[in-house]
Formats: structure tokens, C-alpha cells, sequence
């Protein structure tokens, strides 16, 4: 009985010993339904016509007589004690039902076994009576056992068909997802092409201006005039980087490669940032190599975005202090930072921030300027080129340092492919 967990083979085997070893005419497993108080039979063998159906447990019928026997027999039910439970008793002598064995497990009933007359008709003796009692109490035990194996193995296929199902829905979700994210994509590429244009006519006509062409500027107008122009360069810079995402995510971003010092690009970018430095009080320093770099084979359009986000924040995130720019070689790379003393960043925002529209916490509220995608952008194109990009910071208010590094031998080797 212990070795299996499989009920029809438990009631297989409980019903075949008893009717082999009794001779009995009907045998029957009844399991107590415990949520709507009812004995359903779950399994029957023997050759009496007779068949005992599910039947309602009586008010009292557990405490008064299969808590208080391991063995019924009908015979002593006929008493006039039992009067109260007349209906089941009447119903097991109707179905000529000798005995009833109950199946207790600890303090409480899981089922019976009900037993007809036997063949020979003789009457159940004491020691029929202490065999069955043996092997209800055995019998019962298997079944618990078996029914809770059973109640386990169903929840597992609920919660199987459950896990599907919510698979199902979440791959229904994601494809959603995608069409929605494909549109937006679609939607920024458009905006920032349309976008990009007219600051380009800005930009123009407003340099013609600073640089006279259109007759001398006072002093006043050309403070505005610069201002105007300096706005108009940050304009430039995020339609830029919202056209990279865009590139990225449809895999249109091509790459040019060519051989170039870094620090001559380093240095064009410094120039063009001097004034929005200039503009917020802070020194914009340069650290030349010792000695000239190797080239690089990098897309000098790339990189000197990648540049001009890093000192463009280094200065955007700066109250005070100074930015100082250096690169240099570095175990066979060529190594870019830029370092700040500014609002620094604390430990848990360092590896997010290179992550598409992530913000450091709080910055939105100290600088509105800004949409995340600077970082993401820049590591997009230093990964393609085979590169490292990060950034350290002591902590909140300490400054932060922003780095790549480019390899130097077997660069165009490792130059990445324009990556979805
Ligand atoms: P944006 O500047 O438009 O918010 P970025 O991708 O360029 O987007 O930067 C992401 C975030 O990284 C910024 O919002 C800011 O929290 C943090 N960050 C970037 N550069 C610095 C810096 N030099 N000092 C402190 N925080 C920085």
C-alpha cells in the first residue's frame, strides 16, 4: 500500500485483498467530501446487485459513530440508540451493507469502506473484525497520502496552464509593445529630421550675423545674439542624439571609419565649449599628451559626438569649479576623461545612467535641461568601436569623471558592425 501514490491502484489493491480474503459480495471506497459534507463512492467491486450511492453525511453521524468505532457492524447500529441517523442506516441495510469500516487519519474522517454480506453467507467474526480494523487504519493512510499527492499534482498543472496562459498574454503584450515602440521610433526619426533643418538655417544666419555680414552689431545685440546661438548649438545636439536612437534602434547607423588623432578632435570640441563654460563661470581645462597619440581608425562624426556629450554635461552638471578634459595612452589604448567638480552621482545611479532615458536621481528637478539619452547614445558608438566607456564618482557632490578608452592596434579589426 505504502509504495504507490496512484489512488486507483490504493482502492485496486485494498478492495481485491478484502474481497479474496472475506469472499465478500460488494465492497465499496466512499471519500468524504468534506466542502459539500458528502460520502461520494469513488470505487466498487463485487457481485451483489446492490449499489450504495453518494449519500449526505448526517448531523452527528462522525461524532457519534465513526469517530467512536473502528469498525462498524449494522447489526449493532439497529439499536435504539442510533434512532437519530435512521436514514443512513436504513439507507446501508437497503444496500445490504454488513460493515463499515472508517477511514480515520488523525482527527478526522477521510472516507469509508463499506462491506456487503458474504458468500457463504456467515456472519463476520471478532477476528474478521480486528483484520479489518488493521487494514482500515492502513488503508487510510495510503489514501490521505495518495490524496494529497493528487491535490499537488493539480495544483502543479493549474499553476502549468496558469504560466501559460499568462505567457501567452505576455508575448500578446510584447508584440503590442514592439509595434508601439516601432511607431515612436518612427515618430522621433521624422520629428528630429524635420527638426534638424531649420537649426541648421538658425545657426547659419545667426553666425552671419556675429561675424557682420550683415553690418556691425552693438555690444548688447551680440551677447543676446550669442546666447541665442549657444541655445540654438544645445537644440542641435539633442535632435542629434534623438536621430542616433533612432538610427541605432532601426539599425541605420552607419560608420566611417578613417585614421585621426583623438586629441585634435578633443581639442575642436574644447573650443566650441569654451563659451557656454565661459558663460557659467567655470574653467575649461585641457590636458595635452606628453607626446603625440597613435592614431585611431575611428568615425571622427561618432566620437566627436561622444566627446562633446561628455563635456557638454560635465559642464551641465557643474555649478562651480572647473572641467578639466585630458587623454592620453593607457596600456595600448588611447584613454578620453573628463572630470568635473560638480554634482557627482551617487553609487547606485553609475551603471544606470548609460541606459536609455536614465537620469540620475533627483537631477530633473536641478537641471530640466536634459533626456537621458546622451550616455546611451555615447556608449552605443564606443562600443562600436571596440571601446569601454564609464564613469566614477566619489559620490553626491563630489564631482564625476567620465572615460573611454579606444583600442589602438588591430582597431578597424574590432570596429563593431552598425549593431540593431
Ligand atoms: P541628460 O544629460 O540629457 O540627462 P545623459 O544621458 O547625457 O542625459 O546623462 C544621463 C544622466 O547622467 C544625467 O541625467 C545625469 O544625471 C548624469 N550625468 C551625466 N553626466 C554627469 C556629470 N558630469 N555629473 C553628474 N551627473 C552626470
Amino acid at each position: 500500500l505504502k509504495s504507490t501514490l496512484e489512488l486507483e491502484r490504493i482502492y485496486h489493491y485494498i478492495t481485491n485483498t478484502l474481497v479474496n480474503a472475506f469472499h465478500v459480495k460488494t465492497l465499496s471506497v466512499f471519500i468524504f467530501e468534506e466542502s459539500v459534507k458528502r460520502y461520494a463512492v469513488k470505487y466498487e467491486v463485487g457481485n451483489g446487485p446492490e449499489r450504495l450511492m453518494n449519500f449526505q453525511e448526517e448531523k452527528g453521524f462522525y461524532s457519534k459513530i465513526i469517530r467512536k468505532n473502528p469498525v462498524i457492524v449494522l447489526e449493532e447500529l439497529k439499536d435504539a440508540r442510533y434512532r437519530e441517523f435512521k436514514k443512513t442506516i436504513d439507507l446501508f441495510i437497503k444496500n445490504k451493507i454488513e460493515v463499515v469500516v472508517p477511514l480515520n487519519v488523525k482527527d478526522k474522517v477521510i472516507g469509508l469502506l463499506t462491506l456487503g454480506g458474504k458468500e457463504s453467507g456467515d456472519m463476520y467474526n471478532d477476528e474478521d473484525i480486528e483484520v479489518l480494523e488493521i487494514i482500515g487504519a492502513q488503508a487510510a493512510i495510503a489514501i490521505e497520502n495518495a490524496l494529497l499527492f493528487e491535490e499537488t499534482r493539480q495544483f502543479g498543472l493549474r499553476l502549468e496552464g496558469e504560466v501559460k496562459k499568462a505567457t501567452k498574454d505576455l508575448r500578446a503584450a510584447n508584440v503590442q509593445l514592439k509595434k508601439l515602440d516601432a511607431a515612436k521610433s518612427e515618430f522621433v526619426s521624422i520629428a528630429s529630421h524635420q527638426l534638424r533643418t531649420p537649426l541648421t538655417v538658425i545657426k547659419g544666419y545667426i553666425s552671419m550675423m556675429l561675424e557682420g555680414n550683415f553690418g556691425k552689431i552693438d555690444l548688447r545685440k551680440r551677447d543676446s545674439l550669442e546666447k541665442v546661438y549657444l541655445s540654438n548649438e544645445r537644440l542641435i545636439r539633442l535632435v542629434e542624439n534623438l536621430l542616433n536612437i533612432s538610427r541605432i534602434e532601426s539599425g541605420r547607423l552607419q560608420f566611417t571609419f578613417r585614421e585621426m588623432r583623438l586629441e585634435n578632435l578633443v581639442v575642436s570640441v574644447i573650443n566650441e565649449l569654451s563659451e557656454p563654460a565661459k558663460e557659467k563661470g567655470l574653467k575649461l581645462e585641457y590636458a595635452p599628451p606628453p607626446k603625440p597619440l597613435p592614431k585611431l581608425r575611428i568615425d571622427e562624426e561618432k566620437i566627436r559626438q561622444v566627446v562633446m556629450n561628455l563635456v557638454d554635461n560635465a559642464i551641465k552638471y557643474t555649478k562651480k569649479g572647473k572641467v578639466r578634459v585630458s587623454v592620453e595612452q593607457e596600456d595600448g589604448r588611447v584613454k578620453f576623461s573628463a572630470r568635473d567638480t560638480g554634482s557627482g552621482i551617487s553609487g547606485d545611479d553609475l551603471a544606470r545612467l548609460f541606459k536609455k532615458f536614465s537620469r540620475g536621481a533627483g537631477v530633473s528637478t536641478v537641471n530640466t535641461e536634459g533626456t537621458g539619452l546622451g550616455l546611451y547614445v555615447a556608449k552605443e558608438m564606443i562600443d562600436a568601436h571596440g571601446g569601454h566607456i564609464w564613469a566614477e564618482s566619489e559620490g553626491e557632490r563630489k564631482g564625476s569623471r567620465f572615460c573611454f578608452t579606444l583600442p589602438v592596434e588591430n582597431n578597424s579589426e574590432r570596429i563593431g558592425q552598425n549593431k540593431k
